[in-house]
């Protein structure tokens, strides 16, 4: 699997990406507000990567976000590779004795599927599998 993006948790979008913008020359792709699930995301991606930085912003105080920005700050969130056939991949992986947060894939932002896994299993990282129902516009990667 290739690395699809890997999600911070920030208190301000827009200064984060301020930041991003300034210092390392990523562009804004794609902002989201994932109904539900107390989050706002933003996508960003340098000129010919694929793999993107994903800003996590708390929608309300009560959503993971918030949460965990309260009790860890600002900072590296989750890792997330890029799965075709995530149902396969879930279910192969879930053989390996890694607990799926996830019990089947979820809709994620980007028009994806996506699940996540324990980071107890995974070397303290929390892992994220998303799969593309449609590929990305040629515009996130230019
Ligand atoms: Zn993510």
């Amino acid at each position: 699997m290739t690395v699809d993006h890997i999600g911070i948790a920030v208190s301000s979008i827009e200064e984060s990406a301020a930041f991003y913008a300034k210092a390392l020359g990523l562009k804004l792709a794609h902002r989201e507000e994932t109904p539900g699930h107390g989050v706002r995301v933003a996508f960003l991606g340098a000129p010919g990567e694929k793999a993107m930085i994903e800003l996590l912003e708390p929608a309300d105080e009560d959503g993971p976000i918030a949460k965990f920005l309260r009790s860890r700050g600002p900072g590296l969130h989750h890792l997330a590779f890029a799965a075709s056939g995530i149902e396969a991949e879930m279910s192969r992986i879930a053989g390996l004795g890694v607990t799926p947060i996830d019990r089947t894939p979820r809709p994620g932002s980007r028009r994806t599927r996506v699940c996540f896994l324990h980071p107890k299993d995974c070397g303290g990282v929390l892992v994220e599998l998303v799969e593309h129902r449609i590929a990305p516009p040629s515009t996130w990667t230019s």
